[in-house]
């Protein structure tokens, strides 16, 4: 049993006040909450360390060095990762699926296909449709159900020997759906098929195995695990990292330069031009130490139980309709009330202190595929309480009351 008003101690923004009212965070799927214990990382680093890394023969420079690299160790180990340097740092999720893709233009040719699934963040589709545009290549879709969940016998049906990468997430960010991930990954190796993995919703729920998975490529962002912005990861297989071209040229991704040739460094910094988010780095380490001693079981068990709790009351309220029925679907709950607009329901919950997510949630697709223009997205962290879940029931059915 988590000791919760021990670990909501744990973040001072948890303390604050909105329009009066006690903050209750419930839009966690787009960013967490940040320790202390990261909080003091990043101080700890421009009050004590803070130079460029990887260059400099200077302490400062060599402390910061050490750091940095100790930190990609950490998150080798958290997701077990063969080789320290599978682990790539980058900008974020985003960032890493922008590598893969540009990267894969130099393997397709025209009538390959890839294949994508209903369920994605615009961030795991449009790169592969620019890609696609550049090479000629083919984007096909597994389908995604009522439930929200993916048509798993639709996607046998688009696997083929043209098949050449299936990118798909973990977790879906708008229905918080756990999406099957080992098969999808399984059945893509039988025709030789790469798979990327889009983590950005499961990192702060699961602890991902991806040397288990067998993923060729695994993606996530430190901002969704209680890390800072602007920061993240591209895990890849050794050898897919070595098939792939650079993303960007500049300063530390180099071997030589001269105007005749460059040759380009070893992994990681072959991926990693110019001065990185060296603090960022650092504090995505720390952030993973501290899921880590909250433990992911912990976690997984304290967020089942708040999303089943907030299921039930939110259900009690007339004409509210839940989007994602998946009996495998992580801490979130998207959802509308009957001729009621969702951004109505945010901004009067706001007033009320409560912080939730309207709009697509930038998976566009599946509100089309639900004939919406968006839902209100409640998303539960650990920290959060079930006297929380309780005021935002109310706030919802005062929203309801003022708007119908
Ligand atoms: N994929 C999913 C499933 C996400 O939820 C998000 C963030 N909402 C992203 C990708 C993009 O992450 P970032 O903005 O940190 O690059």
């Amino acid at each position: 049993m988590l000791d919760i008003d021990k670990i909501r101690a744990d973040f001072p923004i948890l303390k604050r006040e909105v329009n009066g009212k006690p903050l209750v965070y419930f839009d966690n799927a787009a960013t967490s909450q940040t320790p202390q214990v990261v909080i003091d990382a990043i101080v700890d680093y421009y009050s004590n360390y803070n130079a460029n890394i990887h260059r400099g023969v200077h302490t400062l420079s060599q402390e910061a060095t050490d750091k940095y690299e100790e930190a990609r160790l950490k998150i080798q180990k958290h997701f077990n990762a063969k080789k320290s340097y599978e682990i790539i740092f980058t900008s974020g999720t985003t960032h890493s699926i922008n590598i893969v893709a540009t990267g894969f233009s130099s393997l397709l040719k025209k009538g390959d296909e890839v294949i994508v699934s209903a369920l994605e963040h615009h961030s795991n589709i449009v790169p592969w449709q620019m890609l696609c545009e550049r090479t000629g290549a083919i984007l096909k879709v597994i389908p995604m159900n009522q439930d929200g969940e993916l048509v798993m016998n639709e996607y046998d049906k688009l696997l083929s020997d043209k098949t050449k990468i299936v990118f798909v997430n973990h977790i879906s960010n708008a229905l918080g759906t756990i999406n099957p991930i080992e098969e999808i990954i399984e059945k893509a190796h039988k025709v030789g098929a790469a798979v990327l993995i889009d983590g950005a919703q499961a990192c702060p729920h699961i602890k991902p195995d991806v040397q288990a998975l067998n993923a060729d490529f695994y993606v996530a962002s430190a901002h969704k695990i209680y890390g800072p912005t602007g920061v993240g990861i591209l895990y890849g297989k050794e050898e897919w990292l070595n098939k792939l071209p650079p993303y960007q040229g500049g300063g530390e991704m180099i071997k030589e330069v001269t105007f005749e040739k460059t040759t380009y460094a070893d992994l990681p910094h072959k991926f990693e031009a110019g001065t990185p988010n060296i603090c960022g780095g650092i504090a995505f380490g720390a952030a993973i130490d501290y899921a880590n001693s909250i433990g992911f079981e912990n976690i997984q068990e304290r967020e089942k139980e708040l999303l089943d709790y907030a299921t039930e009351k939110l259900l009690e309220i007339d004409g509210l309709k839940i989007y994602g029925t998946s009996k495998n679907k992580t801490s979130v709950i998207s959802f509308n009330i009957e001729g009621i607009h969702p951004y109505d329901i945010g901004t009067i919950v706001d007033k009320l202190g409560i912080a939730v997510r309207t709009g697509h949630h930038c998976a566009q697709p599946i509100m089309d595929f639900y004939k919406i223009p968006g839902t209100v997205r409640a998303s539960f962290s650990f920290y959060n309480t079930k006297e929380e879940i309780d005021s935002l029931v109310e706030a919802v059915k005062k929203a309801k009351m003022m708007l119908s």
